[in-house]
């Protein structure tokens, strides 16, 4: 079979570089002219290497000099994969671990499914480099009120809406959220209905904010309570 022909596949790597996997071996970057690039075994005491142009294989090198670790690769991929998505989801990454760790149940259950299974980091052993992934691109949970920060992301509804419909004040800073539908039906309706919680903001220095949820659709951030609360 022509080196093209051979399907490798890529890992992004808690650095944010990648490795190169190929038949249970996994191979590190070696060197680099443009899209070439040479890739080596991931183990220093073995010369195995590959060659690849813009990411398809060109060349193989010298053969391995030990026996395979697919369980290992495999174990790698799962946990790039729970990491790739912290970066680019908002889901909790306890949640994203537990469902791709999940998925080791669609494997038939044999011995080298087994295997991938006792070869996984725990959760809290790779944790950090999960969170780190997420700091990324989401910003720091703000102190405070004045460090909130709402890149534009952040001001937009997934489909591209504008979501952000009020940031005023600074220490009493107010933050009001709807999509301009939602802001149609809520000026269209004859009555509003209002509630309020305390314990959904995260935690900031004093003062608390209280945030408002207006109608179904409509959320604002509100530096303390308006009007009067229930005693009950
Ligand atoms: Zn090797």
């Amino acid at each position: 079979m022509a080196a093209s022909q051979v399907r490798v596949e890529f890992i992004e790597t808690s650095r944010g570089g990648r490795h190169l996997a190929w038949n249970g071996y996994r191979y590190r970057q070696n060197n680099k002219r443009d899209t070439w690039i040479s890739w080596k075994c991931i183990l220093t005491t073995c010369k195995a290497t590959i060659c690849t142009r813009d990411d398809i294989p060109t060349k193989f090198g010298r053969d391995h000099n030990h026996p395979p670790s697919p369980a290992e690769v495999e174990g790698m991929k799962i946990i790039s994969e729970v990491r790739s998505r912290a970066r680019v989801e908002m889901t909790p990454i306890p949640s994203i671990y537990d469902e791709e760790i999940t998925k080791l149940r669609d494997a038939p259950w044999d011995s080298q499914t087994r295997e991938v299974a006792s070869k996984l980091p725990t959760f809290s052993a790779t944790k950090s480099a999960m969170y780190r992934a997420r700091q990324k691109t989401v910003p720091p949970i703000p102190s405070t009120r004045q460090t909130i920060q709402l890149n534009d992301k952040f001001q937009r509804t997934t489909s591209g809406e504008l979501f952000l419909q009020a940031d005023d004040g600074d220490a009493d800073r107010i933050l009001i959220f709807a999509s301009p539908d939602n802001v149609e039906h809520l000026c269209a309706a004859p009555d509003i209905y209002c509630d309020g919680t305390l314990r959904a903001p995260p935690e900031t220095q004093q003062p608390r904010p209280s945030p408002t949820y207006n109608s179904r659709d409509v959320y604002s951030t509100l530096p303390r309570p308006y009007g009067g609360r229930h005693n009950h």
